[in-house]
């Protein structure tokens, strides 16, 4: 587990500017002082000194983030807000008897029992991709029409949703099952659903991984709660589309 405790001093090292906020899109939308990183950073420090109770609101405010990073850019304290959600996240997960039920939801066998893995059934092109997100049958169906196979023997993420909660063991299973898949398929397109560059600094930073494949999205975050990417982006589509046929017939 990575400790929140550990970042004590360096949540102490900011100076409450309100840079942050000004470029925050969840405080930009809902006004919300307790949605910016300088909020955070305030219970999260109510927290580690025992003053606060990490209660289901507050966690829900850190789920409000979608770390983005631009408070990051922005904060003369260089404070590294992203890596902090995480600590917090994972210190909600594993330290509270609500993060234990997540935990119980999100643990392989009652997966498996309640969204067992599908299979994979693509076309033979020359072509080969892999998907790593939450929208296979549209990505699929797109890839197909298009010539491209997708090599995926099951459905599979990278481990997007245990990321985003604060699961560090879960998490790191499927990174290592997806990085095992790009080695041993070794495709020509990542398709993922999240931008390009954060899931190579994801493989980079969490699996010591870069790959020298050309990684496209087929989502975009969406102004406020989560990310979009869940939900199939036509706009998006196209353009993967668009730029795999260009770099195929280069
Ligand atoms: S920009 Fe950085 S230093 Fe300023 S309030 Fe936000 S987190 Fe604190
Ligand atoms: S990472 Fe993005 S959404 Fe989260 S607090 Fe910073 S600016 Fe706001």
């Amino acid at each position: 587990m990575i400790k929140l405790k550990q970042y004590k001093e360096i949540i102490h090292k900011c100076s409450k500017c309100g840079l942050c906020q000004e470029s925050c899109p969840v405080y930009l939308e809902n006004g919300n002082e307790c949605s910016t990183a300088r909020g955070i950073l305030v219970l999260l420090r109510g927290i580690i000194n025992g003053e606060v109770q990490f209660r289901k609101d507050i966690n829900r405010y850190l789920d409000k983030c979608l770390r983005c990073g631009k408070c990051v850019e922005v904060c003369p304290s260089e404070i590294p807000f992203e890596d902090i959600i995480f600590a917090a996240k994972c210190r909600y997960l594993y330290c509270t008897p609500k993060g234990l039920f997540i935990r119980i939801l999100q643990s392989a066998a009652v997966k498996k029992l309640f969204n067992p893995a599908q299979k994979v059934i693509s076309e033979k092109f020359d072509t080969k991709a892999l998907y790593f997100g939450g929208n296979f049958k549209d990505v699929l169906k797109l890839l197909n029409s298009n010539s491209v196979e997708l090599l995926n023997p099951v459905e599979s993420g990278w481990g997007m949703e245990y990321l985003l909660s604060g699961n560090i063991i879960r998490f790191r299973k499927s990174l290592n099952t997806a990085m095992k898949l790009i080695a041993e398929l070794n495709p020509k397109f990542i398709i993922t659903d999240i931008p390009s560059d954060k899931f190579r600094g994801i493989l980079k930073n969490y699996g010591g991984y870069s790959p020298n494949i050309d990684i496209k999205y087929v989502g975009e975050y969406s102004g406020g709660e989560k990310f979009a990417s869940r939900f199939f982006n036509p706009r998006y589509a196209e353009k993967l589309i668009k730029e795999i046929k260009e770099k195929v017939h280069q």
